[in-house]
């Protein structure tokens, strides 16, 4: 769409003051570039001219800068794992109340939301037939807990719902199921299989127990694993009836599968604690670089400040959190103070619930309009390759990615230049029906899953160097979206030109 038929007098007198800066640019002695209402290359090139000096300071910055590694280290070994209703995340919320207020930042403070309490409790699988052997496990958060006893019964394996369909009408019927669907491995131009495979984990109880099983089990959703569980989300749905649902490892759905292929009849013992404390206070953490020109606009950057109950959450989502906040205290310590407001949002809840997103969206409503961009940062704290884009409308969508290219192409120093439309992060996504453009740090994912959700997730697995880049990425975005005229996915033309 072109609009530049339709600029008004008053964005003209703006264009003839954008012709003299650039003229006093390197393009000195040539004629003013006219707006072309095309956001190509010459977008790049502008942006350079303009933010080309203020991008190498902060890239500078960024990279001598150990601040994100020291707020992880904190949160990574003084706090730890941090679900949602348990003591660690308050501790981690009025932790990083402080951290932003230490370094300075406006309106810092905590916006309260009410989050699930679901505890795990003990919880066990052992095979007891044809061998006894335990099976490492995790329960899936939100499941209800076996009978004290435990649950001893015979397994039946299957793929896919194909497969369980194929049992009949009770062809689980005192069973406990277990889907070994495999999450294929990696690919750098399809990223992950994780997509495709984590519908077992969310629906599975509700698939096993309209067959009549007892319980269910899941192969853990990851292409490679050292005998670790991966825990995650579930739901019920509409299921008439609650049975336990739990992941276990790879190599264990290998054995289990193993041994059923080959005619022996399985049987296993499942026992969980697993409880549900009702809803309980919680918050969302803000806190600003306000703008110098137009404070009420706002770009977002965050993570989410809550994790599963095991690891450290390291990776998901404690880079996620440190990153934004470290961006924001990079561009305070250079002076840079763009035209709009940067907010950090650490949202709470996202793992099981997603009550967070759907609060802070929600609350900040009348904002939404007068938000530009919503940033998240929730695939791991490794070598960043840019951003993703994803809008409601195809369109703007489109327009984004391409002007994303452009951004993107003032971090070839780090490395992270590539732009794409898709998905963002769950919790910037209840901004997109609103209009926003929400937008993802896209990350190398070839190693993200193999530590999601596990014991694994710890500070250990995370590159002090990535981080460095990723805190660079970051505070660049935010930055120069906060410096643009216009709202990414609206042509830079006019009254909306990027400056
Ligand atoms: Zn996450």
């Amino acid at each position: 769409m072109n609009r530049s038929k339709l600029i008004p007098p008053v964005v003209l007198g703006a264009l003839a003051v954008l012709g003299v800066v650039l003229i006093a640019g390197p393009v000195a002695g040539g004629p003013a570039p006219a707006p072309d209402g095309d956001d190509g290359d010459d977008l790049a090139d502008r942006l350079r001219v303009r933010h080309g000096a203020a991008v190498d300071r902060i890239i500078a910055a960024s990279l001598e800068n150990d601040g994100a590694w020291a707020k992880l280290e904190y949160l990574c070994q003084d706090i730890g794992h941090r679900l949602s209703g348990s003591a660690s995340l308050d501790r981690a919320i009025g932790w990083s109340v402080e951290a932003m207020k230490r370094d300075g930042h406006e309106n810092v403070g905590a916006e309260r939301v009410m989050v699930p309490k679901w505890v795990r409790g003990r919880e066990s699988v052992a095979m007891v037939s044809p061998r006894w052997q335990p099976i490492r496990m995790l329960g899936l958060g939100g499941s209800v807990a076996t009978p004290p006893e435990g649950i001893t019964a015979p397994v039946v394996v299957v793929e896919d719902e194909e497969q369980l369909e194929a049992l009949g009408e009770d062809g689980a019927k005192g069973k406990i199921v277990l889907f070994d669907n495999r999450m294929p491995a990696y690919d750098r131009e399809t990223g992950s299989g994780y997509g495709q495979t984590v519908r077992f984990r969310v629906h599975g109880a509700r698939l096993a127990a309209a067959k009549g099983a007892v319980a269910s089990l899941v192969r853990s959703v990851t292409a490679h694993s050292l005998n670790t569980p991966h825990t995650g989300g579930m739901r019920y749905g509409d299921a008439e009836r609650k049975i336990p649902h739990a992941a276990i490892t790879t190599e264990g759905a290998d054995l289990i599968h193993g041994l059923t292929k080959r005619g022996r009849e399985v049987t296993l013992r499942l026992h969980m604690e697993a409880r549900d404390d009702g809803f309980v206070p919680s918050a969302n953490v803000v806190g600003e670089l306000r703008g110098r020109e137009r404070p009420d606009e706002v770009v977002v950057i965050g993570g989410h400040i809550d994790s599963w109950d095991v690891g450290q959450g390291a990776h998901d989502d404690g880079t996620g959190c440190v990153i934004p906040m470290e961006a924001i205290t990079v561009l305070r310590r250079l002076g840079l103070r763009p035209r709009r407001t940067i907010r950090v949002v650490l949202w709470t809840n996202e793992e099981n619930g997603l009550g967070g997103a759907r609060e802070y969206a929600r609350v900040h409503a009348d904002e939404l309009p007068k938000t530009v961009a919503a940033i998240e940062s929730d695939s791991g704290g490794f070598a960043p390759r840019g951003f993703s884009v994803d809008m409601a409308d195809d369109e703007k969508e489109a327009l984004a990615a391409k002007q994303l290219a452009a951004i993107v192409s003032l971090l070839e120093d780090v490395g992270a230049t590539e732009s794409r439309a898709g998905f963002s992060g769950a919790d910037v996504s209840p901004m997109t029906p609103h209009g926003v453009p929400t937008m993802g740090l896209w990350v190398e994912g070839d190693k993200y899953f193999d530590y999601h959700h596990t014991d694994a997730d710890t500070l250990d697995k995370v590159d002090p160097d990535e981080l460095r880049r990723c805190v660079a990425t970051m505070a660049v975005g935010a930055y120069i979206l906060a410096e643009m005229d216009g709202r990414l996915g609206e042509p830079t033309d006019g009254s909306s030109r990027i400056r």
